[in-house]
């Protein structure tokens, strides 16, 4: 019964942690450098396209979206910040 109850806290509690570093983390943003290439959408878990936020002051949010930043690593010309 307490491992149980201790499991349900450390649950909710890992829980917590991950929706408040997602709410913080702010939006991607794309820079001019951008040549349209989709390399980031091929490596997004979601198809996600970050690009399309180029030349918005909002930068790019999706609901989908994990913050994982695989879309950054995979962008040649550092244009996701
Ligand atoms: S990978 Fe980089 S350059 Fe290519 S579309 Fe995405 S943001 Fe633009
Ligand atoms: S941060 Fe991750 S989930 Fe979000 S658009 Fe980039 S690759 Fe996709």
């Amino acid at each position: 019964m307490r491992i149980i109850f201790i499991t349900t806290v450390v649950g909710i509690l890992l829980g917590l942690i991950y929706w408040f570093s997602r709410k913080s983390s702010k939006p991607l943003t794309v820079n001019n450098t951008c040549v349209s290439c989709n390399l980031c959408t091929k490596a997004c878990p979601f198809d996600l396209a970050p690009y399309n936020a180029k030349g918005t002051a909002t930068g790019f949010t999706h609901s989908d979206c994990l913050k994982c930043e695989k879309c950054v690593a995979a962008c040649p010309k550092q244009s996701l910040v």
